[in-house]
C-alpha cells in the first residue's frame, strides 16, 4: 500500500512566534503513525523549523532553483537545503506558476536537479477555473506532468499534488468524486506513460481547501493518498487531517 502523506503548506505566513506555536501542536498530536507529515516552512524559517521540530515531521521548502550556486539573487538551491538538513522541497505550486509564471519547463528543470540532489520533491498539478469549465482539466494535468516526465526516468522521490487552482484558498474544495476522478486519470497516466510499478506505488496528494470537516471523505477515496494542506496547516485542526485516515 501506499503510505498516506500529509503535507503542510505554510506559504507565506508565520513568525518564530507562530511556528513555535504549530510545532507544540505537531508535538503533541497524536499524529498517527502511518502517516508521513511533510510541513513547507518559509525560506527564512527553514532551519529554525528544522531545529525546532519533532522528530515524526519532515521540512520542505516551498522553492528552489534549478542549478546549484552562482549569480542568481535572491534564490537558493537543493545543496544549501540538504546542507540545513531539510529532505523534501514543493515544487510548480500554483502560485508560483501563476503569481511568478514560473513555466512548465522550468519546473521540471527544478525538479530534475532537487532529485539530483537528494531532496524529496512534492510536485504539484492543477487547473485553473477557465480550464476545467473548458473540459482541459485532464489535458492541463497531463501537460504539466509530461513536462516533468521529459527530464526525469526516477519517480521513486516524487509526491504530486493535485491542486485544482479554483479550490486553492476559496473554501470550494473539490467533491471527493471529482478529486478522486482526476487522481485516478492521473494513475492511469502513469500506467501508460511511466509504467505500472510506478502508476500503483506513486503517491497523489490532494490540495485545496481542505479541512477538519472534509478531510475524512476525502481521504476515503482509492486514489487520495494525502493532502497538501494550505490555511488549515496554520491551525491545530491539521492534526486531525494527519490523522483523517484511520
Ligand atoms: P488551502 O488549503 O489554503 O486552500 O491551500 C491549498 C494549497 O495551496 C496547499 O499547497
Amino acid at each position: 500500500g501506499r503510505k498516506f502523506i500529509v503535507g503542510g503548506n505554510w506559504k507565506m505566513n508565520g513568525t518564530k512566534a507562530q511556528i513555535c506555536e504549530i510545532l507544540d501542536f505537531l508535538k503533541k498530536g497524536p499524529l498517527n503513525s502511518d502517516t508521513e507529515v511533510v510541513v513547507g516552512a518559509p525560506t527564512i524559517y527553514l532551519q529554525f523549523t528544522q531545529e525546532n521540530k519533532p522528530n515524526n515531521v519532515a521540512v520542505a521548502a516551498q522553492n528552489c532553483y534549478k542549478v546549484p550556486k552562482g549569480a542568481f539573487t535572491g534564490e537558493i538551491s537543493p545543496a544549501m537545503l540538504k546542507d540545513i538538513g531539510i529532505e523534501w522541497v514543493i515544487l510548480g505550486h500554483s502560485e508560483r506558476r501563476h503569481i511568478f509564471c514560473e513555466s512548465d519547463e522550468l519546473i521540471a528543470d527544478k525538479v530534475k536537479h532537487a532529485l539530483e540532489n537528494g531532496l524529496k520533491v512534492i510536485a504539484c498539478v492543477g487547473e485553473t477555473l477557465d480550464e476545467r469549465e473548458a473540459g482541459k482539466t485532464e489535458e492541463v494535468v497531463f501537460r504539466q506532468t509530461q513536462a516533468i516526465k521529459d527530464k526525469i526516468t526516477d519517480w521513486n522521490n516524487v509526491v504530486i499534488a493535485y491542486e485544482p487552482v479554483w479550490a486553492i484558498g476559496t473554501g470550494k474544495t473539490a467533491t471527493p468524486e471529482q478529486a478522486q476522478e482526476v487522481h485516478q486519470s492521473l494513475r492511469c497516466w502513469f500506467e501508460s506513460n511511466v509504467g505500472p510499478d510506478i502508476a500503483n506505488c506513486i503517491r497523489i496528494q490532494y490540495g485545496g481547501s481542505v479541512t477538519e470537516k472534509n478531510c475524512k471523505e476525502l481521504a476515503g477515496q482509492p486514489d487520495i493518498d494525502g493532502f497538501l494542506v494550505g490555511g488549515a496547516s496554520l491551525k491545530p485542526e491539521f492534526v486531525q487531517i494527519v490523522n483523517a485516515r484511520g
